[in-house]
């Protein structure tokens, strides 16, 4: 019997493509193939977000869209998994009549006994259970395979933060650290592979081995990291501002393989909004930290995620958002509209902000932050950087991409230059979300 074929597609965060990734290999050992048409596959999956309300949107209209593929193959199974599958349930199955399963974020093992009823008899199957603090990958018996010279590696998951706005807590549970063997042992294999850069995944990431005991804390985990052989960049995401320890701000000046970068998300920069938000730090705190990491590592790259719009942001806590950003001069800023998420506290908070008023606040950020990142990258202009060649640009032709370690994607002509090659190359010019150089 010849294999079947398998699409996934992915919406939201680096950790769902990780998941995508494991998901793509429990399937590949049953037999199945993946594909990029859906329109050829006997599995289509969706591994969902539901951190904003805009990806989970999408989730409904590709469901819609996949729907038309059902009824021209009547075998084809249609499955959803991640954040909305997390949320919904069983209330996604009666949502979308003809959805065959729906997985859960700690529920990956579950597909082979899921496909082998479905496969065998008409149904439908639902598998949400989010008990405990049960590591997710553990009963999983492969490693990710890697898509290139770069991979991300799943540290942890879930969250005990409960920031008012995030449904993390509710749809990936409560944090759980992967045993420290495990991370290394699939980034060893992975390296064999030929990895030499690993993105280290956690909602939470620096407080990695919180409350399990034997376990290393992040630091410790990042410098038994920094000794296997062929990994010559370690990066991670996402970190708390209030779990950014010394030890960790220490690590960047004296690790030589921790890339010069940190996403460090401050969703506001105003007290108010912060506590309303219950973030864990005010504004201050946020800013001695970037100067703490600045002496220890200068010329590090810090990137952030911002939220306009928070139930009761008045103009003031907008200007004093704006005002974090001049001081700061982020590298790259990721911002959104506040919107609900179901069972946030935030959702019930009163003084919602109006859509109209949202998008004024997001676009005059955006334009703000615009122009500290062209100036940033400007100061690039005529310097050198490592750069791990990633694959072919966009652009296409003979262009090669990568990433320096401060984490700004650089395209250079470089035809004869391999895939996972460390290059020099000098940055000729700064582009709006780009630099282009040329080899050394
Ligand atoms: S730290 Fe806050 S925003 Fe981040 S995952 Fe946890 S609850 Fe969500």
């Amino acid at each position: 019997m010849g294999s079947k074929k398998f699409f996934i597609l992915t919406f939201g965060c680096q950790m769902n493509v990780y998941d995508s990734g494991r998901i793509a290999q429990i399937l590949t050992a049953r037999n199945y193939q993946p594909v990029h048409d859906p329109a050829g596959a006997d599995l289509i999956l969706l591994n969902t977000c539901s951190v904003r309300e805009k990806p989970e949107k999408k989730v409904y209209s590709a469901l819609g869209r996949f729907r038309t593929l059902k009824r021209k193959k009547p075998g084809l199974l249609i499955g959803v998994a991640g954040c909305v599958a997390q949320q919904e349930g069983e209330g996604l199955l009666a949502r979308v009549p003809y959805l065959d399963f729906v997985l859960g974020t700690k529920e990956l093992k579950k597909i082979p006994e899921i496909l082998d009823r479905l496969e065998r008899t008409a149904g439908r199957a639902c598998a949400v259970a989010l008990d405990g603090r049960i590591d997710p990958y553990r009963e999983l018996p492969l490693f990710p395979a890697p898509g290139g010279p770069t991979a991300f590696v799943s540290t942890m998951q879930g969250c005990d933060n409960f920031c008012s706005f995030c449904v993390v807590p509710f749809v990936r549970g409560r944090e759980v650290s992967r045993p420290s063997q495990d991370i290394r042992e699939e980034i060893k294999a992975l390296s064999e592979k030929g990895v030499k850069e690993v993105t280290l995944l956690g909602q939470n990431v620096n407080s990695y081995g919180r409350g399990t005991p034997g376990e290393p804390d992040f630091v410790g985990l990042l410098e038994s990291i920094e000794k296997i052989p062929g990994i010559e960049r370690i990066r991670f995401t996402t970190s708390h501002p209030k779990d950014l320890s010394a030890g960790l701000i220490g690590a960047f000046g004296r690790l030589s393989r921790l890339c010069e970068h940190i996403h460090l998300p401050l969703q506001s920069g105003s007290n108010h909004i912060l506590e309303r938000m219950n973030r864990g730090y005010t504004k201050e705190e946020y800013l001695e930290r970037v100067q703490r990491l600045r002496a220890a590592c200068p010329g590090i790259s810090i990137t952030t995620d911002i939220i306009v719009g928070f139930p009761g942001e008045t103009e003031e806590d907008f200007r004093q958002t704006l005002e974090m950003l001049e001081r700061i001069q982020f590298e790259e800023m990721f911002s959104f509209r506040y919107s609900d998420r179901p069972g946030t506290r935030a959702s019930t908070f009163p003084a919602k902000i109006q859509e109209g008023s949202k998008q004024k606040r997001l676009t005059e950020l955006q334009a703000l932050q615009r122009g500290i990142t062209q100036r940033r990258y400007k100061t690039w202009e005529g310097r050198e950087a490592e750069i791990l060649v990633e694959g072919p640009s966009k652009a296409g032709g003979e262009e090669k991409t990568g990433r320096t370690r401060a984490n700004h994607i650089v395209n250079f002509p470089g035809a004869s230059i391999a895939v996972g090659a460390l290059v020099r190359v000098r940055i000729q010019k700064a582009l709006a979300h780009s630099l282009r150089g040329e080899l050394i």
